[in-house]
């Protein structure tokens, strides 16, 4: 998380700024003006002009728009990102002074889609310069604040504030103040009413069903969250999810005691008691997943390099390959494998990416006594693994052997 990373380095010093103006433009994608893009944005106008006025279906009819954009309209990220990425250049121009004195002013912008940060050392420097600028700048693109979620806070104050899914606040500390980045109140409330309605739902399902299914919901979350200090509120989810799974045996099997259904569904593991887990067929043992486990670890920002250009190709290859192995799988065999290999799909020797489906490979297969060992194991693109599991080509099997991908 970019935006959450800037934020720390913006705010954490002892001499950071104090006041944070925290901003969300309204109804960008409905409002934005057509005028303006056509003047400002620098693709071919005949092509921008068509993306933004053909129109789109509605109930049989075709919707043209005078502004903003037509649902699913694919250039709606890239248009906004060109759009609000110089509001950062006209907040600093507003400001009044030399460079030095702006300096001072210690003025920074955070943003992410519509939502955004400016940070100042004194409040009347957002109320006299960069609110009426920011006002300015959106007002002539056909844009406002959306007033409702738009606010000044102080560092300090109850409650701190929240951005994305974050609450950020200064505490007193014996030995001066420490800003905290912790996941909102409101997150996790969300994310327990999210796990109670899917145990509901399961209702009576079979446990490894129910594992797999909050195991995704778990580490999806929690992969949000472990750049931050999440262990708290890791605890209190584990805490809230095994409530959930004794109400949930509970009631699958009213007639069996406390006593047996800890002999039947949890084991000791690992210096834990109480670890709910289950058999596959294959006898692989699927365990339920705690967040109080997972490492929180800062999340280290990119560098503002141009992806595109071939000179930054390999940052952003080490990048993307690191940023992976630190993030959490619901099967745990896949960070181990992910580090092992570097993050490298050893058929196509490409990235494994999230945009596309990887899956686990036996080296050995399990019909041949092949184990579920990591020595056994490799990740590999979706794609990738089936050829490797399909392919009668014998240049290729040649190959997969050297590689060490079969026997
Ligand atoms: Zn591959």
């Amino acid at each position: 998380m970019d935006a959450i990373g800037y934020l720390f380095t913006a705010l954490s010093q002892k001499n950071s700024a104090r006041f944070i103006f925290v901003g969300e433009i309204s109804k960008i994608f409905n409002k934005i003006s057509h005028k303006w893009l056509l003047e400002n944005i620098p693709i071919n106008k005949k092509i921008l002009m068509e993306w933004l006025t053909c129109g789109h279906l509605f109930k049989g009819k075709i919707i043209k728009l005078n502004e903003g954009f037509s649902n699913g309209n694919r250039i709606y990220p890239l248009v906004v990102n060109i759009v609000l990425n110089s509001l950062s250049q006209a907040i600093k121009d507003g400001l009044p002074g030399n460079k030095t004195a702006k300096r001072e002013m210690k003025v920074n912008y955070v943003r992410f889609a519509d939502k955004f940060i400016v940070t100042a050392g004194k409040k009347e420097m957002i109320i006299n310069f960069i609110i009426p600028v920011i006002n300015k700048f959106l007002s002539e693109r056909g844009l406002t604040l959306n007033n409702y979620k738009t606010k000044i806070v102080e560092i300090s104050q109850k409650g701190g504030f929240n951005f994305l899914g974050f609450n950020i606040k200064k505490y007193k500390r014996l030995k001066g103040e420490v800003l905290i980045i912790k996941p909102m109140r409101e997150s996790i409330l969300n994310l327990f009413s999210i796990l109670r309605k899917s145990f509901k739902q399961m209702k009576g399902y079979p446990e490894l069903f129910i594992i797999k299914k909050i195991n995704n919901i778990l580490i999806e979350w929690a992969n949000y969250y472990k750049g931050v200090v999440s262990k708290k509120a890791f605890s209190k989810v584990d805490n809230y999810v095994f409530w959930l799974v004794w109400r949930f045996l509970l009631k699958k099997y009213p007639t069996l005691g406390l006593r047996e259904l800890r002999k039947k569904f949890f084991k000791k593991k690992g210096g834990k008691n109480w670890v709910f887990s289950v058999l596959t067929n294959t006898g692989m043992e699927i365990t339920l997943r705690r967040l109080s486990e997972i490492t929180i670890k800062r999340h280290i920002i990119c560098q503002p390099l141009n992806l595109y250009l071939p000179e930054n190709f390999k940052y952003f290859r080490e990048k993307i390959a690191k940023n992976l192995r630190d993030l959490e799988y619901s099967d745990p065999r896949i960070q181990k494998l992910l580090i092992k290999q570097k993050g490298i799909c050893l058929v196509c020797n490409e990235l494994l990416n999230l945009q596309e489906k990887w899956e686990v490979h036996h080296v050995k297969p399990k019909k041949l006594g092949g184990k579920n060992d990591i020595k056994n194991l490799i990740v590999l693109h979706q794609m990738c693994h089936s050829q490797v599991t399909h392919t009668k080509d014998p240049k290729l099997l040649a190959i997969f052997k050297k590689k060490g991908i079969i026997k």
